[in-house]
């Protein structure tokens, strides 16, 4: 008789897609799945196929170099140990890391452990994203998650509010400096980040900074929505190539929207008047200076 001794092998995979769970702080939520094998190194037809006879417990733990589950908003407490069930473990790990650089947190990696026991080398540890775009749709899903609800509720609300985010054509993830807004378009652009005092606001949405950009970037859209329009203003030069609310296309409109906030924008405030010339100064400074005012005003009306 040979009498074989062997230690099994915890095999660690990820199961399924990454979810955002918006009740809890908007965390990333990982779904791990760890398996107890024999060992390949047996030789034997059982190696690789799952040890059932494993009931005890496996415990994940982060690596260091990361502290992103440390159990503080939400975040999953590691380590833990969950009892296996017929050789398999499975862990949920819930994320809520933030990062001041646009490529985001580096990776946590997992380790899933148990006495008398081997870590299968390939697998495990494992390499857990953070900031991930599950449905390559060119959003980080967080941001994407708040974004647009965000947005919707800005377009829900009645008056100046509501016309200015309602503006809004579409809304892409773009990272730079909070947010941008192309000149002339209705295309506003977030950011993963927007540091203030150090700290990215956009990941938690603390003190509605992602609500303020979101609105802000919507006032460039509004303004630049106004700009174009035909039926206001006067057709100083009596052409249909530019139109009438803004002439001399420096971005000062003749008429815009009825609401006293907006006031500072129209030509008649400008240096030059309303007129047919372009202004000594048609740079964006005055949109620049009425979307953080006007965003300073309601960015605490949504969410
Ligand atoms: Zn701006």
């Amino acid at each position: 008789m040979k009498i074989h001794v062997f230690k099994p092998e915890i095999k660690l995979e990820k199961v399924g897609n990454v979810t955002i769970e918006a009740a809890n702080s908007f965390s990333e939520n990982t779904d791990l799945k760890a398996t107890v094998l024999y060992p390949t190194s047996l030789g034997l037809s059982l190696a690789g196929s799952i040890y059932t006879e494993f009931n005890k417990d496996i415990e994940f733990k982060e690596k260091a170099g990361t502290s992103y589950y440390n159990g503080t908003n939400g975040a999953t407490s590691l380590p833990k140990k969950v009892t296996a069930s017929s050789g398999v473990a499975n862990i949920t790990l819930k994320s809520i890391s933030n990062s001041t650089t646009i490529t985001g947190p580096t990776n946590a990696d997992i380790d899933a452990t148990a006495a008398n026991t081997t870590q299968q080398a390939a697998t495990n540890p494992i390499a857990v994203d953070q900031w991930v775009d599950g449905n390559s749709d060119g959003w980080v899903d967080w941001l994407r998650a708040q974004a647009d609800p965000i947005l919707t509720c800005y377009q829900g609300k009645a008056g100046e509010p509501g016309a200015v985010a309602s503006s809004v054509t579409s809304m892409t993830q773009l990272n730079s400096a909070c947010g941008t807004t192309p000149l002339g378009t209705t295309n506003i652009r977030i950011s993963t980040v927007c540091t203030v005092g150090g700290v990215n606001r956009h990941r938690t949405n603390v003190s509605n900074e992602l609500s303020d950009t979101i609105i802000h970037e919507a006032r460039h859209s509004w303004v630049n929505q106004e700009l174009k329009r035909n039926d206001v203003g006067v057709d100083d030069d009596g052409s249909a190539l530019t139109p009438s609310n803004d002439d001399d296309q420096d971005r000062w409109p003749e008429v815009l929207g009825g609401f006293s906030s907006a006031n500072s924008l129209l030509e008649s405030s400008s240096p030059s008047g309303s007129d047919n010339s372009v202004d000594p100064n048609p740079s964006n400074t005055v949109q620049e200076t009425d979307a953080a005012n006007y965003a300073g005003t309601v960015r605490s009306l949504c969410p």
